[in-house]
């Protein structure tokens, strides 16, 4: 199963899907391994042409290039940063697709060599255990571990967090809560990022738990009062034509009837189109 209208060839496509079915950490419901192929699935229920943005997608060539799948942490942390590694080095923009958060890291770590990026995280949780369940990363420390490498990060839709999860969090990272965002709006959120971060460009994560459960119901820990999926794409819309690097990570798609990997799908391509887009809407 390939995301639909992906193009063949890799060598020719500006962007890479990467699917990273990995959800060994996952606390609370597991199967985010299987969220790859279920957004794959649900690709196909679109038109190749948005209207919006007066393209067709098969314009913008992007390749599928399936997935990788880990059950040991230490293999996928290596192995992972390895494969966007090469994937960014050829010029692309890669699309991964999870699993758990956890595999957001790797992906931050490769961009980080070669390039000056800021990240930006979507997600209901500040992630900023240093440690989780034995073991050093999972993707309740993501976050916290991106932060350790020393590049700028953004956190938006938060709203769940320990005491000392907040105090590491406000130290180390700028963050708008969901109430935040209700209150003054998220283009006024979005435009004050651009000031923040002063980097060449941004690796974009997008935790689908940020999204209301509502929208997102099939995610490993859904947490309510989060954003719409509106929000997610006015934030995609202004920040893609400046991402670098992409991820929609804790779909698990059992639990719900097929929603959360709709959004998910939905996103990537609105990721694509509004990437095209010299500036953000
Ligand atoms: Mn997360
Ligand atoms: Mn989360």
């Amino acid at each position: 199963m390939i995301f639909a209208d992906s193009s063949p060839d890799y060598k020719s496509s500006k962007y890479v899907i990467v699917g990273v079915l990995f959800d060994a950490t996952s606390s609370f419901r597991s199967g985010s391994r299987w969220a790859p192929d279920a957004m794959r699935r649900a690709s196909y229920n679109f038109e190749t042409y948005d209207y919006e943005y007066d393209i067709d997608i098969t314009e913008q060539q992007f390749h599928d290039a399936g997935n990788i799948e880990f059950g040991n942490l230490c293999d996928m942390i290596s192995e992972v940063e390895v494969v966007i590694s090469s994937t960014f080095d050829d010029g692309k923009i890669p699309l991964t697709l999870g699993g758990e958060h956890t595999i957001t890291f790797p992906c931050v770590k490769a961009l980080s060599k070669s390039a000056d990026i800021g990240v930006v995280i979507l997600d209901a949780h500040l992630d900023f255990r240093n440690e989780y369940l034995g073991n050093k990363y999972s993707h309740a420390g993501v976050a916290k571990h991106i932060s350790d490498l020393g590049v700028p990060l953004v956190q938006i839709g938060t709203r769940s967090g320990t005491k000392e999860e907040y105090r590491l969090a406000a130290e180390r990272s700028i963050i708008y809560a969901t109430d935040e965002i209700r209150k003054r709006g998220i283009v006024q959120v979005l435009n004050e990022i651009e000031g923040f971060l002063d980097v060449d460009s941004i690796y974009l994560s997008i935790d689908m738990d940020a999204i209301d459960p509502a929208f997102a119901p099939g995610v490993g820990n859904p947490e309510p009062y989060g954003l719409t999926p509106l929000e997610v794409r006015t934030a995609l819309r202004k920040l893609s034509p400046v991402t670098s690097g992409f991820d929609i990570v804790e779909i698990t798609p059992d639990y719900d009837m097929g929603m959360s990997a709709l959004l998910g799908a939905k996103l990537l391509r609105d990721f694509i189109f509004a990437s095209s887009q010299k500036k953000g809407v």
